[in-house]
């Protein structure tokens, strides 16, 4: 299809990775088919070799299923449009992305720098495969001011996601990119809250971006991806050969349904983050709530980085209840239309209680004695939601 003149990037999600006309018909397939393939044949060895040969300067060209066909260029695009990236590689999972993000910068001896606040598991990869690896990691709030003092000779990355996991801390991209500049370090940023539709780390001077499309992007709740993206020519060939290297790679089916939900994301992240914010207005009403985490609410302390930095929010907050852990359970228990559950960005609504432990690793979490429960606000009509939430804070001080 023609590319679209609007820079919107609610018209560009529906007119971006659809199928080409076929010359001879004249006409299109609207949704581009799922190519599913493992292997690609040529009509010729000179065919074969020009692909080789262009696929060794770089370019996205394939001679085998593995690099991903049509339907997986088609994602990629969707990727780049979505973060104004140059290019997009896509990983099996959300931490197989961030692991990819890893092994394209850091060497054995180098040193990280990873924000306080990032995706738990982070810390997993770190004390199960980049210990072994020779990779030193030191975890820091994500101020300048804080990430000075613990720099080395050898640091070579930072990596951060904003907002946080948990309490959705709001780090300033922009004063990290500027620190991440003057000492030569790559900036990673963990995007899967924005997806690129409400908030686009590159353009605020990040050098990747990263996105677990299992999150929003995908939407549905029925598959696992993740997308590595970036804009610089040297640091896009080093995430290209290590992509090829560690041989990630996607179904086709899946790559299927994530250009799908990449469709509807506009609606569906608007209308989660508008019922959060009805949620967060009745939580600010209730006696038993002592503090919530939602950017996009006007009381949050990073409210006014929101402000300046992203287009909209989403359905996801944190909630700090003044409840022993025993009346946090029966919240949670007593919830009828919040599935218990890890993960976000489906059309359900979720809920997580998050153990005190992680809580303490995140230096923006002041410690104190409230239990805080994670909720991510489906598509469910928010008066239901609220219903909900109410008679579930009844049962748990009722006793
Ligand atoms: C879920 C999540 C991931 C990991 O994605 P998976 O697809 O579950 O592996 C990474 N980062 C953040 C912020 C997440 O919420």
């Amino acid at each position: 299809m023609a590319k679209t003149a609007s820079a919107h990037l609610d018209t560009l999600l529906q007119h971006t990775g659809v199928a080409e006309f076929d010359s001879a018909r004249g006409s299109a397939p609207v949704a581009l088919p799922s190519m599913r393939t493992s292997t690609v044949r040529f009509q010729n060895l000179d065919a074969l070799e020009r692909a080789q040969a262009s696929k060794a300067q770089g370019d996205r060209s394939v001679t085998y299923g593995r690099a991903g066909m049509d339907t997986h260029a088609a994602l990629e695009e969707v990727f780049c449009e979505l973060e104004a990236a140059e290019r997009a590689f896509l990983a099996p999972s959300g931490l197989s992305a961030i692991t990819l993000a890893f092994f394209s910068v850091l060497s054995t001896q180098d040193h990280v720098l990873v924000a306080d606040c990032a995706y738990g598991p982070v810390r997993y990869l770190d004390k199960i495969v980049l210990g072994r690896m020779g990779v030193q990691v030191s975890y820091s709030r994500a101020t300048p001011a804080a990430l000075e003092s613990q720099l080395r000779p050898n640091t070579k990355m930072l990596y951060v996601e904003s907002p946080g996991s948990l309490l959705f801390e709001m780090l300033d991209i922009p004063a990290l990119a500027e620190f991440a500049k003057k000492h030569d370090l790559i900036l990673a940023v963990d995007n899967t809250w924005g997806s690129g539709y409400i908030y686009r780390p590159l353009e605020l001077g990040a050098d990747i971006s990263v996105v677990a499309g299992t999150k929003y992007v995908a939407g549905h709740s029925d598959l696992m991806l993740g997308a590595v993206m970036a804009k610089d020519p040297a640091l896009i060939q080093r995430i290209n050969e290590t992509h090829y290297a560690m041989g990630y790679s996607i179904s086709a089916d899946d790559a299927w349904l994530a250009i799908r939900g990449a469709r509807t994301l506009p609606i569906r992240m608007r209308q989660s983050a508008q019922n959060a914010l009805e949620i967060c207005e009745f939580l600010s009403s209730c006696p038993d709530v002592a503090r919530i985490y939602h950017p996009a609410w006007p009381a949050d302390s990073g409210h006014a980085l929101w402000r300046r930095d992203c287009t909209g929010s989403n359905g996801m907050l944190s909630v700090e209840l003044k409840f022993t852990h025993a009346a946090a359970r029966r919240f949670v228990d007593a919830l009828t239309l919040f599935g218990i559950g890890f993960s976000w960005g489906g059309f359900e609504s979720l809920v997580q209680l998050v153990d005190h432990g992680s809580l303490k690793l995140h230096g923006y979490w002041t410690p104190n004695a409230h239990a805080v429960v994670r909720l991510h606000i489906g598509l469910e009509s928010p008066q239901d939601l609220i219903a909900d939430i109410s008679q579930a804070l009844d049962q748990a001080a009722a006793i």
